[in-house]
């Protein structure tokens, strides 16, 4: 007879979990508090994003969480669009990092490219001063408000995962998991409870170095006449966000010059980005605070922020915003990349996945239950 789990949470790492297990023999129920997933894995870019991983353990496991994602979504028929990323250079110093990324980088599809060429990637770049631009071509994007969805419906449907939905799991005792007074019972319990760690696992999460990050986005209108923007598009500050680019001997120094230049940006850490979903939207973004408890209220001179960098660097046809909002994610504060622990014989908590849960989670999962990890 095959082994049986219980998965809690059907974000990202709750259907990557159930996605492993699933494929090694395991019959997966699946139960989530919502009646769909409405946490920070359908609140993102969908940038599935190998170049914010520093090479080794962590971009391999980008790589690989991309292949599963494709061969998901192509399974699921959802929408993808594997058109790279430009990161855009108008000073030296920044197109000095870009280059130093770029030859210590020959394991990547990287390319420096000079501003006639950026250009010609994509036309919603401002070629206002630009000097040129890092391209790579690793990136891929995904709508996580209808990716999401669809992984969950193709679990469903492909491997019989049970989902029970609006089924907020209140109390785990290997074996059982219960939901007031309904209960469930399973060889192995996976707690992929997102931001939410703490009400099932409160000593757990209190003896972590773990802490919660609130991020504003902002979501730009269906651009008109099927106008497409190419790559994914980042401004100079996201080099100094992801591991990734501390490959160039120059980093630090941008960094100092960030500091001084832009001081109210990084106190928010705000650093900009913008990805095109499959029905033309543009979804732009992000802050960083980090606490415990966040104001439910969102701040307005964030976006504005966020949208007066955005225009350095890309230009659309329309820049109308019709939609704002926020996510939380859990964030570990020692360095770690992810948490993985054992509370007792039979569970499994994965989590901490930070602002890389759409880029490797699928990976990280699959090295869990693959017994690779
Ligand atoms: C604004 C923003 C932008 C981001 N951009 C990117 C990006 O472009 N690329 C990238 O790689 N990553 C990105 N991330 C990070 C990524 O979204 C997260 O790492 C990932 O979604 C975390 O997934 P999760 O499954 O742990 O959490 P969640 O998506 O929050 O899922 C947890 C689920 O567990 C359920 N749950 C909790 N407790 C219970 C319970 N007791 N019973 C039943 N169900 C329960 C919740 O209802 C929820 O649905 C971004 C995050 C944010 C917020």
């Amino acid at each position: 007879m095959s082994k049986s789990a219980i998965v809690i949470g059907a974000g990202i790492v709750g259907l990557a979990t159930a996605r492993a297990l699933v494929t090694r023999g395991y019959q997966v129920t699946v139960i989530e508090r919502s009646s769909k997933a409405v946490g920070a894995s359908i609140r993102n870019f969908g940038m599935v994003w190998p170049i914010g991983q520093p090479e080794g353990t962590l971009y391999n496991r980008a790589l690989k969480a991309k292949s599963i994602w494709k061969e998901v979504l192509t399974e699921a028929k959802c929408w993808f669009y594997e058109g790279g990323s430009l990161h855009m250079a108008y000073q030296n110093d920044e197109l000095e990092v870009i280059k130093q990324f770029a030859e210590v980088s020959d394991y990547r599809p990287v390319k420096v490219l000079n501003a006639a060429e950026t250009l010609e990637m994509s036309p919603a770049v401002n070629g206002n001063g630009l000097l040129g631009s890092l391209y790579s071509a690793d990136e891929m994007i995904v709508d996580p408000r209808e990716a999401i969805a669809g992984v969950a419906r193709y679990l469903q449907e492909k491997w019989n995962v049970t989902f029970h939905w609006d089924t907020a799991v209140s109390n785990v005792s290997y074996p059982n998991v219960s939901s007031g007074s309904r209960s469930w019972s399973a060889d192995e319990i996976f707690v992929c409870s997102g931001q939410d760690f703490e009400t099932l696992y409160p000593e757990e999460f209190s003896g972590t170095a773990i802490t919660k990050c609130k991020l504003q986005m902002l979501r730009l209108e269906s651009q008109p006449d099927n106008w497409k923007i190419g790559p994914a598009l980042c401004g100079g500050l996201s080099l100094i966000h992801y591991d990734g680019f501390k490959a160039a001997a120059s980093l630090d120094k941008l960094k100092e010059r960030y500091k001084a230049e832009y001081a109210e940006y990084l106190k928010w850490g705000i650093h900009v980005m913008a990805s095109q979903n499959g029905l033309g939207e543009i979804t732009v973004g992000d802050s960083h605070e980090y606490a415990l408890t966040f104001e439910p209220f969102d701040r307005e001179f964030i976006n504005i922020m966020i949208l007066d960098y955005l225009a350095t660097f890309a230009e659309f046809k329309s820049s109308k915003v019709f939609q704002t909002w926020h996510g939380i994610y859990p964030k570990m504060t020692n360095g770690n990349t992810e948490i993985v622990l054992r509370p007792s014989t039979g569970v499994t908590i994965i989590n901490g996945l930070g602002g890389a849960g759409m880029t490797l989670s699928f990976g990280l999962c699959d090295e869990i239950i693959g017994g690779t990890y």
